[in-house]
């Protein structure tokens, strides 16, 4: 969840403002050791967006004694966790030489920040005019009492944190059942492994009355997470219909069924190498963006002597054929006799796990800076492409914006090498990773923009 911090120095209005986005009955946070003070940290919302906000130690009125040094210590830990800094003035009381030198703090520390000129209810516009100068990009006018600016402050969020909207996808991961397709060629074992899970639900699930098949299958519960297994059953043989048909119909139903799901197991039959229609498959779920475990089924038929090399072969074509999501876990099971089911639940909810992280974005900017230095793009035409900002947008699966001056000179074997960088650096394995190229600064960097919208209660009526 995207982490926001409100800074300023005292009695600007940074209470107010986050009782007004997260409540006033978000928790008081104790004292870290050498805070000077508590702070609060709590849900909160604003317009479409949910974050974690935290209302920081504050930046004391004084420079120079040894309370102000903790506290800004403080604050400039807070801020180290957060991807989103509202930095807050007091509108009334204009700019004090402090507010300027924590200007000049927070952009020598960079990352986004949005000037907030509160109190703007009351005659505010010299402040708004001289907060434009802080460098730190064109402030907002807020009244965080009576709640004017809001959406203004909503949209200058978005622009320095474009990951604010999708806060509530990613939020809901772990706790939701997990959505798990089992997807493969025909006779792989798919509708054995599917009755073996769903007989050991049962099992696992105890001796309740009235509890049928059909509602097992809904949902059932794995060591006391709850899994919706995503039926391919499309994909049984045995039918009469012509084969093209039947074909076209059965890939249609594994399609719609990997696109619900959040992991697809896709099984294979480990008493052979592993062929192009399992590769086809796996392609498949990865380009739906769903993240992909391997249920390497019938190793009860694999002899204890050839183990170790069927495995050995399996990982050689995973990484030789599957080089877009590298790392993809191999669970050997027996979806006859029930060995390995236990592995394969916990590799499914742990790629669950991966596939919605969300990464800081200063980490990525950081990440960025290094993979630039070891590895610049290729000139196009004789040109550098600037490269300038990375933000994650959007998880499930991991999909990063890539800012650049001509994004279309980027070759494609650079944004390769990015993506692998990614993958090896955050450690995301098995899921699908997504690098948006968009043209543009960073969309964090002071702008250079025309002075501020008025706010709305002092923009003039239009008849
Ligand atoms: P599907 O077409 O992928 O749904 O495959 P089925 O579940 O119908 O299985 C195909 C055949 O493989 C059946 O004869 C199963 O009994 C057999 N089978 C499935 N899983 C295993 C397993 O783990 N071990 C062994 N020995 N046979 C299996």
């Amino acid at each position: 969840m995207v982490r926001v911090a409100i800074v300023g120095r005292p009695n600007v209005g940074k209470s107010t403002l986050f009782n007004r986005l997260a409540g006033r009955r978000a928790a008081l946070v104790d004292a870290s050791p050498g805070a000077t003070r508590d702070w609060r940290e709590g849900p909160a919302r604003l317009g479409p967006a949910r974050f974690r906000l935290i209302d920081t130690a504050g930046l004391e009125d004084s420079l120079d004694d040894s309370l102000a040094a903790r506290a800004l210590a403080c604050t400039d830990a807070a801020l180290d966790t957060v991807d989103l800094t509202l930095f807050a003035l007091d509108g009334r009381a204009g700019l004090t030489p402090v507010d300027r030198h924590f200007a000049r703090w927070l952009r020598r520390r960079g990352g986004p920040v949005v000037v907030l000129v509160n109190k703007a209810e009351s005659a505010a516009e010299q402040t708004a005019i001289d907060a434009f100068e802080l460098g730190l990009g064109e402030p907002v006018a807020v009244s965080a009492q009576h709640g004017l600016g809001m959406a203004e402050l909503y949209d200058a969020m978005m622009a320095a944190c474009p990951g604010l909207d999708a806060a509530d996808e990613a939020e809901a991961s772990s706790a939701d059942a997990l959505k798990l397709a089992i997807a493969g060629r025909p006779n792989v074992g798919k509708s054995t492994l599917m009755n073996r899970m769903l007989g050991e639900a049962r099992v696992l699930a105890g001796p309740e009355a009235g509890i049928t098949r059909d509602a097992i299958a809904a949902r059932w519960r794995w060591r006391g997470r709850d899994v919706e297994p995503v039926d391919t059953a499309g994909l049984r043989r045995g039918s009469r219909v012509p084969a093209g048909g039947i074909e076209r119909r059965a890939a249609d139903a594994a399609r719609s069924a990997i696109a619900a799901c959040h992991v697809a197991a896709l099984a294979i039959d480990a008493t052979g190498p592993m062929d192009r229609q399992d590769f086809a498959i796996a392609r498949q779920i990865l380009d739906e963006g769903r993240a992909i475990v391997v249920a390497a089924n019938k190793w009860d038929l694999v002899s204890p002597a050839a183990r170790d090399a069927v495995r050995a072969q399996l990982a050689r074509q995973l990484r030789s054929a599957l080089a877009q999501a590298r790392g993809v876990a191999v669970a050997p099971v027996s979806a006859l006799t029930g060995y390995g089911l236990d592995r394969l639940m916990r590799e499914a909810f742990a790629s669950r796990e991966v596939w919605s992280r969300r990464l800081p974005t200063a980490d990525l900017n950081r990440w960025l800076a290094a993979a630039l230095a070891h590895r610049p793009p290729p000139l196009d035409g004789g040109r550098r492409v600037r490269v300038r900002y990375i933000t994650q947008v959007s998880a499930r699966p991991p999909t990063f914006a890539l800012f650049a001056n001509r994004p279309g000179g980027l070759a494609e074997s650079w944004r390769r090498y990015l993506i692998n960088g990614l993958r090896e650096s955050f450690d995301l394995p098995g899921t699908p990773i997504r690098l948006l190229l968009r043209a543009g600064r960073n969309p964090y960097a002071p702008a250079k923009r025309a002075p501020m919208r008025e706010p709305p209660s002092a923009r003039p009526r239009r008849a």
